[in-house]
């Protein structure tokens, strides 16, 4: 997410502007969770927001999908930090559970290895520390050395440097010697490697990263703070669906007196003298704010919404020779009977681990095999389903788009 603020200093012009004796004007472009996040922030600051969606319904990655009864979550459905949302709802005076209930899933994840074994992965430390002796009875005490990596990690990466912007080189040379203490000049497969030797288990403490799009035998172990992160605040879903945050968030935004409105495609970011005057719809219609907020993904953002002479930084070349992550293939499907012995979260492995993801992210090559995250949300909450049914999707991470991928042929085999 990117911002142009109305003068160079964005965060402190925030503040400023909003204690003006009309409230200042925002607009955030996009009504994904960070889009909606930033509106509730920006209201709770006493700005006027008005978030322009260009879908029929707000959500973005987490668009709702519905059909015959079945309810299809379109994106996320593993909740990590719930104390996140929290704070949105806190800073609206308001209580998240009076909204919306996250419920604990356990195991957090049931992960089927291609041999036929399988682990349940919970935030249970004896239930985890009985699962590794199962599967790998030399590996328990250097599970638990991982584990406390993974706390130091999320002490320094999260707590600390979890809100600091790496904008500059300055910023990352502070953080740098804590992180090469904790080893982050290592990867995350790497990290693992050193106090895990079975196979299986390396799999089973790194495929987390591929969480938030992180390659781990590329991506700094500086992500196994996931696993701590799990640990400490559990594995959560929204009754009723992510949707149902979606919702509540676009609750809270119409309480601070902010819209949401959808259908309406932003064509540009309006700019002089450098900064944001507002957006120029695709109708032709143009609206002024004091601050602009796109939430649209970045690359995507500099390259189609702001004319080239208003960022000097963020050139066509350099967003061309950015870094891409994975793309996902997602299929939702419903079943007219129930699968009570699948779990709510279910990954199954295929033959290849490192062969797989280097297919996905080095060679950008559609691969004939395929490991999957399979998504039961029927296993917690069988109100987004008929009775009798399931809802399922089933999730496959593929190479992004610059792989050529003619998705419009490949898609049904697949
Ligand atoms: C299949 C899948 C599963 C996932 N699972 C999880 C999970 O379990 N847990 C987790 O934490 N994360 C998960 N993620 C990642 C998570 O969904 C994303 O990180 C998050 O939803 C991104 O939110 P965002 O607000 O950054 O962007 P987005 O959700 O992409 O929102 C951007 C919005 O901007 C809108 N937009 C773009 N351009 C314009 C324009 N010109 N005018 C108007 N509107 C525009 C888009 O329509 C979109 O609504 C998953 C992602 C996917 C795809």
């Amino acid at each position: 997410m990117g911002h142009l603020p109305a003068t160079p200093s964005g965060a402190s012009t925030a503040g400023a502007v909003a204690s003006a004796s009309h409230p200042p004007e925002a607009i955030v472009i996009g009504s994904g969770f960070g889009g909606l996040a930033a509106a509730v922030r920006l209201g709770a600051r006493g700005w006027r927001v008005t978030v322009l969606e260009k879908l029929d319904a707000p959500g973005g990655r987490a668009y709702v999908h519905r059909q015959d009864g079945f309810t299809f979550d379109a994106g996320p459905t593993v909740i990590t930090a719930p104390f996140l949302f929290e704070e949105l709802w806190s800073l609206c005076g308001r209580t998240m559970a009076d909204d919306v209930e996250l419920r604990p899933v356990s195991p957090f994840y049931r992960i089927r290895f291609d041999d036929g074994t399988s682990f349940d992965y919970s935030g249970d430390a004896e239930a985890m520390r009985a699962e590794v002796a199962r599967l790998a009875p030399d590996d328990v005490a250097g599970y638990e050395r991982f584990l406390k990596a993974s706390e130091a990690i999320y002490k320094v990466g999260f707590e600390e440097l979890g809100h600091v912007p790496f904008d500059t080189w300055t910023d990352m040379a502070r953080a740098l010697p804590q992180l090469m203490r904790l080893e982050g000049y290592r990867t995350v497969y790497s990290l693992a490697c050193k106090h895990v030797r079975d196979a299986r288990l390396r799999v089973v403490l790194t495929f987390q990263s591929l969480l938030v799009g992180g390659n781990p035998f590329a991506t700094t172990s500086v992500y196994c703070l996931i696993a701590f992160l799990e640990r400490r605040w559990g594995v959560h879903f929204a009754m009723g669906g992510t949707g149902s945050l979606v919702n509540g968030l676009v609750s809270l935004i119409e309480g601070q007196g902010g819209r949401v409105l959808c259908n309406q495609t932003v064509a540009e970011i309006t700019a002089k003298n450098g900064a944001a005057t507002g957006v120029r719809l695709a109708n032709g219609e143009t609206l002024h704010a004091d601050i602009v907020v796109s939430n649209a993904d970045s690359a995507s953002t500099y390259r189609n919404l702001v004319a080239p002479e208003h960022r000097k930084r963020w050139t066509d070349r350099r967003i061309e020779k950015a870094r891409y992550s994975m793309s996902l293939f997602v299929w939702y499907f419903g079943t007219r009977r129930q699968y009570p012995d699948v779990a709510h979260h279910t990954i199954a492995l295929g033959p290849r681990y490192r062969g797989l993801l280097t297919d996905i992210f080095e060679r950008k090559h559609l691969a004939e095999d395929f490991s999957l995250y399979l998504h039961r949300p029927t296993a917690t909450d069988p109100s987004l389903a008929p009775p009798g049914c399931d809802a399922f999707y089933v999730l496959s991470p593929v190479p992004h788009l610059q792989s050529g991928t003619d998705w419009a042929l490949q898609a049904e085999p697949y």
